[in-house]
């Protein structure tokens, strides 16, 4: 199984032991989460799930993102100037990269905030509950595009 599989197989059961229902367009919201590395936003996902399920309404979208918001298995980004994005495969705080060109937003491969978290409980004498730490830049695509 792979990793975004495994990922699918964990939300669809806990919604199912929540005693939601698993309509396909829920399903699909579910299998587009776990599938995602680029942190898609709503209206991103309702495009996606829309082509292949015509009868979907953006409400389907939102309502399955605020359940798996209540149950602690999405992270959300908000941007003051952008909609908010989701990362349905690390539901905690971690560091994100986001390309200022095409707005895609990746999970850096370094786990810098682990040090830097206790350093900060350490000085500050805060019980650190979470964090948010964001990398700007133009990715590699972007770059070759000029
Ligand atoms: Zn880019
Ligand atoms: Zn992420």
């Amino acid at each position: 199984m792979t990793d975004a599989q495994s990922r699918l197989e964990h939300l669809a059961s806990l919604l199912r032991k929540n005693e939601h229902r698993l309509t396909p367009q829920r399903m699909a919201v579910l299998r587009l989460l776990a599938l995602s590395v680029d942190h898609p936003s709503a209206s991103q996902l309702y495009d996606q799930i829309h082509a292949q399920f015509p009868t979907t309404s953006r409400a389907t979208v939102y309502k399955t993102l605020n359940l798996l918001k209540e149950l602690g298995e999405v992270l959300e980004l908000g941007f003051a100037d952008d909609d908010k994005r989701y990362d349905g495969n690390k539901p905690y705080p971690h560091p994100h990269l986001i390309c200022v060109r095409c707005r895609k937003i990746m999970d850096p491969a370094v786990s810098i905030a682990a040090d830097m978290l206790q350093q900060v409980a350490q000085q500050s004498g805060y019980q650190i509950l979470g964090h948010r730490l964001d990398f700007y830049g133009v990715c590699p695509e972007c770059q070759e595009g000029g």
